[in-house]
């Protein structure tokens, strides 16, 4: 599974649409400071479900649609697509390549899809989770980020390891499982209860 195309449109400082295609193997993006080169970044976080505008370096989410520059006036949504080339079947879905898109609009609806199909956040988590390349995966390393996971507190180094071993979609799963058991438990509490007073 690589990385094969990212396609940016009204996101951040990209207003016009842009698209990026990847090779497998190296890729660098070199720029003069304040180009972009982060935004890219940014761009990929995002589309993968990052819900923090901070860690987008934004101060709320609106502020990655593109707000205008000299002689351009702000536009109305932020789109971004990542398309991953799934031939050795990396991701869990029955096709040679797989595009996610995440789109915003201004007035603060947003959409997510998975090959062009409307899906939910969680869907877009799931499908990457234990991959390395989801929103908290290992494969975006940031400026600082090393810094950070070096004082990285003990159980929070232990989920780094965790996604890294493959094994967060089981415990993630087994939360679920939980979940679901304890509403269970208390439908069949109060189902007793009803029982008790009927007889
Ligand atoms: P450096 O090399 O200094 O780290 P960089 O190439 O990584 O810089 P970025 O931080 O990606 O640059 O881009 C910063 C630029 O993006 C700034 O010029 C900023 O004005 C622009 N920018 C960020 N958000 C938006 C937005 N919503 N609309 C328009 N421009 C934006």
């Amino acid at each position: 599974m690589y990385l094969k195309r990212l396609e940016l449109q009204g996101f951040k400082s990209f207003a016009d649409r842009t698209v990026f295609e990847f090779s497998p193997g190296v890729s660098a993006i070199v720029g003069p400071n304040g180009s972009g080169k982060s935004n890219v970044v940014d761009a990929v976080r995002w589309v993968l479900g990052e819900q923090s505008a901070k860690t987008l370096r934004g101060g709320k989410m609106e502020d990655v649609i593109f707000s205008g520059s000299h002689g351009r006036k702000p536009v109305g949504m932020a789109k971004v697509t990542l398309v991953l080339d799934n031939s050795d079947g990396g991701l869990p879905l029955d096709y040679q390549e797989v595009a996610v898109s995440r789109t915003l609009y201004r007035s603060g609806e947003s959409r997510y899809e998975i090959n062009r199909q409307e899906t939910r956040l969680r869907d877009v988590h799931e499908l990457f989770m234990d991959t390395g390349l989801g929103k908290d995966g290992f494969s975006i390393i940031g400026q600082g980020k090393i810094d950070d996971i070096l004082s990285l507190q003990a159980d929070e180094r232990r989920g780094l390891i965790e996604e890294a071993a493959g094994i967060s979609k089981y415990k993630y799963r087994k939360r679920e499982a939980e979940r679901r058991l304890q509403s269970t438990e208390g439908d069949i509490d109060r189902l007793e209860d009803i029982f008790y007073e009927l007889d």
